[in-house]
């Protein structure tokens, strides 16, 4: 968690439902959310996102478990009968945390000085799914 984060600044609400399924399996529904400092890919400067989670989890005990619970739901693995709720939080956080965190266009300070690169890159001709670090990277060098 702390690895991806840029400073500790930021706060995580979270809400926890915990309730017993038809089976006698732990249920846990609720929320997470959390405004985190990011690194914007675009302009490697500071983000502030804000990440919202519905976590639906089933609690099981062996990992042949997870084929028997439903659909919707997540399984999450118990394996010495105590549940970690930090852990569970951060990585119900992870989860929705976006791949590419990046400012909203009008905020971010890249893509406000320096439209050429973005004009240019519009008219390219494109094949495939763009990685946004090949981007993130001619735009380094066209500076
Ligand atoms: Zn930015």
């Amino acid at each position: 968690m702390v690895a991806v984060l840029l400073d500790s600044e930021g706060s995580v609400q979270f809400q926890l439902k915990f309730s017993q399924d038809q089976q006698n399996r732990v249920k846990i529904e609720g929320f997470v959310r959390a405004a985190l400092a990011l690194e914007c890919q675009r302009c490697l400067e500071k983000v502030v996102l804000s990440v919202d989670a519905r976590p639906e989890l089933v609690v099981i005990e062996v990992p042949s478990e997870a084929d028997r619970i439903p659909e919707e739901c997540e399984p999450v693995l118990v394996e010495d009968g105590t549940l970690r709720i930090q852990e569970l939080v951060e990585e119900e956080l992870l989860l929705a945390i976006p791949l590419v965190p990046m400012h909203a266009l009008e905020d971010c300070a890249m893509a406000k000085s320096d439209t050429a690169v973005t004009e240019r890159h519009d008219d390219r001709e494109e094949s495939g799914p763009v990685s946004p670090f090949s981007i993130l990277s001619s735009l380094k060098l066209n500076k």
